[in-house]
Order: structure tokens, then sequence, then C-alpha cells
């Protein structure tokens, strides 16, 4: 198993999921510097409604969101892991305690051509970390224009409402739910996907992500 494990090194070297520089043996997911400098999400203020509270790792900024775009769309997939084991933490540090962890979907068509779902594989791996195995809640029901092409909030509200359903409501009933996406900017996914999970019967619902805005005006999903 050590020498798979080695083999594997050399075939596969783990770099900074950040920076991308080649990561020293004993360091996983980031290192050293990005764990120093990139600064770590400190407790967001916002109100989402429908939302009980939220949790970051990092604010979507500089390397964070190229890092992201690495993994949305240059097939970077694998970062999942250490995203994941970062999510993880962060879930575990800002949230109380939940009955059920889920993500929110992409489309089938964009699912098709990205050939994976970013925010499912985020959900599994934090789940894994968490000992909780992710439950598909939502279905995007309609494939919309992507949050980043739009601006205005009251148009990004607009733009998601009525494109997601609750699936399996009878798992969903009554419970503490941990809802996983990749970015938060206007929260305009997030609450449209919590709104129909209360609308289901999920008691409260929690959100994760990997990075948040640090304002409204900026990076909005
Ligand atoms: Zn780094």
């Amino acid at each position: 198993m050590k020498l798979l494990h080695r083999l594997l090194e050399l075939l596969f070297p783990r770099k900074c999921v950040l920076c991308q520089i080649l990561l020293p043996s004993e360091q996983t997911d980031l290192c050293r510097d990005c764990r120093s400098v990139v600064p770590e999400w400190n407790r967001g203020g916002r109100i989402l409604p429908g939302i009980e509270s939220y949790a970051a790792v990092w604010y979507y900024e500089d390397q964070v969101r190229d890092s992201l775009l690495r993994f949305k769309f240059s097939g970077k997939r694998y970062y999942a892991r250490a995203y994941g084991r970062l999510l993880a933490m962060a879930i575990h540090r800002e949230l109380p305690e939940a009955d059920l962890i889920t993500w929110v979907p992409v489309s089938g068509i964009r699912r098709h051509f990205r050939g994976y779902d970013q925010s499912r594989l985020l959900a599994r791996e934090a789940g894994r970390e968490l000992m909780m195995k992710p439950l598909p809640l939502l279905k995007k029901t309609r494939h919309n224009q992507a949050q980043s092409g739009i601006s205005d909030p009251s148009l990004r509200r607009e733009n998601v409402r009525g494109k997601y359903r609750a699936i399996h409501p009878e798992q969903l009933r009554g419970k503490r739910i941990i809802l996983v996406d990749d970015i938060l900017t206007t929260g305009a996914t997030a609450c449209e996907c919590a709104r129909i999970l209360r609308a289901a019967g999920a008691k409260q619902v929690y959100l994760a992500v990997m990075a948040a805005g640090k304002d409204r005006n900026t990076n909005r999903k």
C-alpha cells in the first residue's frame, strides 16, 4: 500500500490548490504560504432569507477565484478532495449539528457539457469527512442563463425562481439540512433552493460554500 501511495505521488504530484506549487510530502491541500497569506473567511453578517446561517472557507477573490474557476471550467475536478476537507472543517467550526447534507445541483445540460456537478462533488467529499452521506434533495428542472452573466440582484432572483424542485420530500421533512454550493455572492440561488427545501418540509437550512463574496457588489453568483 505504501509503495502504491509513493507511486501515485510520483505520477500525480500533489499541488497546492491555490498557487499550484508542488507540495512537500508532509503538506496536504494547501501550501504553507497560502495557509498563512490567503485570508480565511471570518463570519459573514449577511441575512439570507430562509437560511439559518452559513459558513465559507475563503473570500471569493484573487487566487481563490482562479482556483475555483479551474475547478469548474478547466477540468480540475480532483480539487474536490482538498476543497471538501477544507469545507468540512468550516462546517464543523461554524454550523450547528445537522441531519442531512445536500447540494445545489446544476442542470442536466450543464452537467453533460462539464462532465460533473461541482457542488455534488464538494458535498460528497465534505460529507466523507463529516461522516454524512449526501442525499440528492433538489433537481434543477430548467436550464437558465448563468448567474455570473447577470448583475442586477432582482434579475438574478428572477432568473433562478421556479428552476428547482424538491425530490424525495419524505426524506427531508422535519430535518436540518446543510446545503452545499461552490460560491456565494448575492445568495439568489441558495435562497431559492432553501425556499424549495423548506416548502417541502425541511426544518432548517444551513449553507456551506467554498467562497463567499465580501459584499453585495462584487462577484455575484
Ligand atoms: Zn499555495
